[in-house]
């Protein structure tokens, strides 16, 4: 690479950060290098025996549910979503909006650190993969269009969640 091209890169990474500093920020992280490990292991037969396939598919293969047909896409009950894997607390009922993408969709996480972001170029796409920081089951993925204030969109499969309800944090 050279160095025309950072410093092009670099302006433009600036611009994007003052229309959306908090997805600059998502972007920072997911290209961060230092990903650790995730301190929980389930083995694959046991996680073969106790999700349904397609929850397998999507949280251990990175697979996407079709759109509209997740379990979750138009709850509206109050309560908090988890890792459908490992139970982890992810999302909150009043940090889910309607979208038109048809999949269940978060303005913000819990809480910072419950949530890893990857770069994820599959498909030719320069998209942001969002996993389980627990587990490492996939989730989803993350986008810079979404309401205010944070203008994210965690876009996350029903597949990869639980639903606890009237539960908070
Ligand atoms: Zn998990």
């Amino acid at each position: 690479m050279n160095i025309l091209r950072l410093v092009v890169e670099e302006k433009e990474r600036k611009k994007r950060a003052a229309v959306n500093p908090n997805f600059a920020k998502i972007e920072d992280e997911a290209s961060s290098k230092d990903k650790g490990d995730c301190p929980i292991h389930f083995p694959k037969d046991e996680l073969i025996a106790t999700l349904s396939a397609e929850q397998f598919q999507v949280t251990q293969q990175g697979k996407t549910e079709r759109p509209f047909s997740g379990k979750f896409v138009h709850t509206k009950d109050d309560g908090i979503y988890t890792c459908v894997v490992c139970d982890n607390p992810l999302f909150k009922s009043d940090q889910k909006f309607d979208t038109m993408c048809g999949w269940p969709s978060f303005s913000d996480v819990i809480a910072h650190g419950k949530v890893t972001v990857k770069r994820d170029t599959s498909h030719g796409a320069r998209r942001i993969e969002v996993s389980c920081s627990q587990c490492g089951a996939h989730l989803g993925h993350v986008f810079d269009d979404g309401p205010r204030p944070t203008k994210l969109r965690y876009c996350i499969n029903s597949a990869s969640l639980d639903f606890k309800k009237h539960t908070t944090v």
